[in-house]
């Protein structure tokens, strides 16, 4: 099953986290193409550090439970390298398509339900599947992002990082 799989992080090393993660995803998954990694403005919480984003696709033989279950696996693995009690959070995993899957149930709605309204997952993500549509929108992603009304910033930080 293909999978599009969104990382975030806004602690240092965001880098370092980002690999982390990605090198956990390949334990049980196939990365087929990554994003360069993106540097965004926080949304929300303007008082915090920016973000390092990135977005990967993936091909894994795991359910769509199963995938929910191993990345909030990574993500609990890799906040106890740092345990600052209600500190900013080391690294994000998101699921943002599974196949051409619609879910909505409370611990697990797929696609996510804000990534096309979030610049910071729509361009990395343009970046490898332009032409992805969107299930329930139905549009492309870029079609999605072309007409998104307000965009925060999203800088290009770095292109090789896997
Ligand atoms: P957010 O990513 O929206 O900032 P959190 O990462 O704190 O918020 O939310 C984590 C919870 O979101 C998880 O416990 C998970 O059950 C739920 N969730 C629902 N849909 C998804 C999805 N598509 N990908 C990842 N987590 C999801
Ligand atoms: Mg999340």
């Amino acid at each position: 099953m293909v999978s599009y799989i969104a990382l975030g992080s806004n602690i240092k090393d965001r880098e370092r986290y980002l690999k982390e993660a990605a090198r956990e995803l390949e334990k049980q998954s196939k990365v087929l193409a990554f994003s360069s990694l993106y540097e965004t403005e926080p949304v929300g919480y303007a008082n915090q550090d920016w973000f390092l984003n990135a977005v990967v696709q993936i091909e894994t033989k795991l359910t769509l439970q199963e995938l929910l279950s191993f990345v909030l696996e990574i993500e609990q693995k890799l906040k106890r390298v740092r345990t600052i009690e209600n500190g900013p959070r080391t690294i994000d995993l998101d699921i943002l398509f599974y196949e051409d899957e619609i879910l909505a149930k409370e611990n697990l709605v797929v696609p996510h339900p804000r990534l096309h309204e979030r610049a910071f997952v729509l361009v990395p993500l343009c970046e490898i599947a332009p032409q992805l549509t969107h299930p329930v929108v139905k549009k492309s992603v870029s079609n999605i992002l072309e007409d998104l009304p307000q965009k925060e910033e999203v800088r290009l930080y770095k292109k090789d990082w896997l």
